[in-house]
């Protein structure tokens, strides 16, 4: 069972044990007997968000395959089972009248895993609308509900984004609003796609229209026929960066390029700035199709996706992306930080 065959950018060797649950009773089953007798655990989604070393996964690998969705509860509560296609679920919110996830259109993998890495996408995160997930405490061995707040929702990141993590997330409930219109458009680029202004609502399926094109220009949707999609999406997460580091990375263009080039950034919040990791990539040498010829290469549409052209290894990724890391540092003294989580490899 190669775990390239599993993984969205078609890398990763063996796996010793492969398990497919695709009940909620025979996932729990399941991870309680690896965690009986020791075993190394390692949960799959769509496997679009890991890179798997070359020598694979020395342990037990845990497919989820659990289904189900549904309405309850209180006006505009859906709860989600983890295996459920992600974007089959934004769609059929959608259809259902509701709104808060429209902007999360296109995004590869399954429910969830969207609480892992709080994942984004033209200004909606999914921890805007989480109420609360279900999940198995491998420390108690039980079935928990977890609220919004002590999931640790953050940048990219919450409490769960640890592997081997404590908890395995069982079922997902969002609370979205009971209306044809989108949240308020909150992204520039995706409000002058739409015409519209910032803070606008559109139809939810005009919205999700246009975020699926705008992410099918970068490749960020997977289609077989687009070899620039064969990657985990972005490598890198954007830094935010203190005063003193943005004042350090001013710097260093001023030093390079004279006066006049503004560094890019976004209001992060306590006065720091969250700066495009594209941007310092590019600025560093690193263009699209960056390739250094061994099989992995930087995607001809999206700085930020690394690509396996097929041929590559895991190996040839990660050297790509340390040389890309070490070209940011040594330009501007930032060291960017992995968005994929790295199961047998470090940066
Ligand atoms: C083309 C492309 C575009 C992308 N665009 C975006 C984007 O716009 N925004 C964004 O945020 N991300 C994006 N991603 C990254 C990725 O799609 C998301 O992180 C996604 O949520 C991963 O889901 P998955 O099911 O594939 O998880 P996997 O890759 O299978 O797993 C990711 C991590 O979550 C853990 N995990 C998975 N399921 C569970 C569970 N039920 N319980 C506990 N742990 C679990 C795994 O062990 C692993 O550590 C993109 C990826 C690709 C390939």
């Amino acid at each position: 069972m190669r775990l390239a065959d599993y993984t969205t950018i078609g890398l990763g060797g063996p796996a010793r044990e492969f398990v497919s649950a695709a009940t909620e009773a025979e996932l729990v089953a399941a991870v309680a007997a690896a965690d009986a007798s020791g075993e190394p655990v390692l949960i799959l989604g769509g496997g679009s968000n890991l890179v798997v070393a070359d020598a694979g996964f020395d342990g037990t690998v845990i497919q989820v395959r659990t289904r189900g969705c549904g309405r309850g509860g209180e006006a505009g509560l859906v709860t989600v089972a983890a295996g459920e296609d992600w974007d089959a679920i934004v769609a059929w919110t959608i259809a259902e009248g509701l709104a808060g996830l429209e902007c999360l259109s296109g995004i590869p993998g399954l429910a969830g895993a969207t609480p892992i890495q709080n994942v984004g996408a033209y200004g909606q995160e999914v921890s805007q609308a989480i109420t609360q997930l279900r999940a198995y405490d491998r420390t108690a061995g039980t079935i928990v509900a977890i609220p919004n707040a002590p999931c640790g929702f953050g940048y990219r990141t919450s409490r769960f984004r640890r592997s081997p993590g404590r908890f395995v997330v069982l079922s997902v409930t969002f609370r979205l609003a009971e209306q044809p219109l989108s949240g308020p458009v909150r992204y520039a680029e995706l409000a002058a796609a739409l015409g519209v202004a910032i803070g606008d609502r559109v139809p939810g399926a005009e919205a999700r229209s246009a975020v699926l094109e705008l992410r099918r220009r970068k490749a960020m949707v997977i289609d077989p026929a687009d070899p620039d999609t064969r990657s985990v999406g972005s490598f890198f997460v954007n830094p935010v960066l203190d005063r003193a580091a943005l004042a350090a990375v001013e710097a260093a263009v001023r030093a390079r390029w004279g006066e006049g080039i503004a560094v890019p950034r976004f209001d992060a919040g306590d006065g720091r700035v969250k700066v495009p990791a594209a941007w310092l990539i590019e600025r560093a040498g690193f263009g699209r199709g960056y390739s250094p010829g061994d099989g992995a290469r930087i995607s001809a549409k999206h700085t930020l996706a690394l690509v396996n052209c097929g041929s590559a290894t895991t190996a040839a990724l990660m050297a790509l992306a340390r040389e890309i890391r070490d070209g940011v540092r040594d330009a501007f003294g930032v060291s960017l930080a992995p968005e994929p989580d790295l199961v047998g490899v470090a940066l």
